[in-house]
């Protein structure tokens, strides 16, 4: 490894953590020419398997490319994305298998989503399961309430329309 300061060939490991999980193991190290310090981290690499057969590195950048469309107009920050694909990229680590089937990402995806914005939601839910019909956007609202009774009754929330447009030929949902 090189040090990223000097590009010298000759550094050494100061110290070595491995993090809680065990999934990954940070080295401290130093340069023995210039002398500075540097980190590295290790981890097991993840593979993904696409639909197509094409195997290729888990990339947390595809995560949030694929989240953003979803997340437009939204109160979603880019740091916001960037802790949803760390965690779903954790979950997926913790499932404890070094390849992973490209559709399971999505369906990592979908918890996460849902707990950061229910509308961005809703629109990644609607294009990764293919919703047909109005049925499917109300059983999916209806399951989403159903699972949020306590914080609804917690909190005064006000009904908006929801109503779905189809104008650029992908479902989305429109707040009216
Ligand atoms: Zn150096």
């Amino acid at each position: 490894m090189h040090c990223p300061f000097c590009r010298s060939d000759d550094t050494r490991v100061i110290d070595s953590r491995t993090n809680d999980d065990g999934t990954n193991v940070r080295r401290r190290r130093q340069c023995t020419d210039c002398n500075r310090r540097f980190t590295t981290v290790e981890n097991a690499v993840l593979l993904v398997i696409k639909r197509n057969g094409v195997v290729e590195a888990f990339d947390r950048s595809k995560i949030i490319n694929g989240v953003k469309k979803a997340c437009q107009g939204r109160p979603v920050s880019d740091a916001d994305l960037a802790i949803l694909a760390s965690k779903v990229e954790e979950n997926l680590r913790l499932g404890g298998f070094a390849e992973i089937d490209a559709h399971d990402i999505g369906l990592a995806v979908l918890s996460p989503l849902r707990e950061l914005d229910e509308i961005a939601y809703m629109r990644y839910a609607s294009v990764y399961r293919s919703f047909e019909s109005l049925q499917d956007f109300e059983t999916e609202i209806a399951m989403l309430r159903a699972g949020l009774i306590g914080e609804v009754a917690a909190a005064s929330t006000t009904e908006s329309n929801i109503s779905v447009s189809d104008r650029d030929g992908s479902a989305s949902l429109q707040k009216q």
